[in-house]
Parts: structure tokens; sequence; C-alpha cells
């Protein structure tokens, strides 16, 4: 679970080793998997890979739950009942 630190953040510049030092990055789509993405981040100075993210599919529920309107609990639930 090394790739949890990528997770909840999206990376604009991040550390690379060729420029020693932290550089703007390009998020690139490298694997598209049934329950995941996964992105690559180059480097847009030298273009060496510097970074990977990695996307679950519970990732992306979560951030169209979020666009979505959320239902509200009301009424209705008793009156299905
Ligand atoms: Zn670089």
């Amino acid at each position: 679970m090394s790739q949890q630190q990528f997770e909840n953040f999206t990376a604009s510049s991040l550390y690379c080793e060729k420029c020693k030092t932290a550089m703007p990055v390009r998020e690139r789509l490298l694997l598209v998997l049934p329950d995941r993405e996964i992105f690559n981040y180059l480097c847009t100075g030298c273009g060496s890979s510097v970074g990977q993210r990695e996307i679950t599919a519970g990732d992306k529920l979560t951030a169209q739950a979020m666009i979505r309107r959320r239902p509200r609990r009301g009424p209705t639930q008793t009156l299905l009942h």
C-alpha cells in the first residue's frame, strides 16, 4: 500500500531526480484496469517519470457522489415503509 501516499492529493509538482528540484509535472493515463486507473507523472523539464498515482473504482465513486446532489433523507422513507 505504498501508493496510498499519492491517493489524496493531485500532484502539480514533484521532485525530479534528474533536475534536482521540484518540477511541474504532466499527468498521463498509463493503464486502465477494471477496478483502477494508473496515472504516470512526467517531469515537464526532462520528460522522465517522477511518480505514479492510482485511482481505484472506489475513489471514482466517491468523486461522482460528491458531484451528484445528495438525496435528502426525509419523509419519503416513512411513506415507503
Ligand atoms: Zn526533470
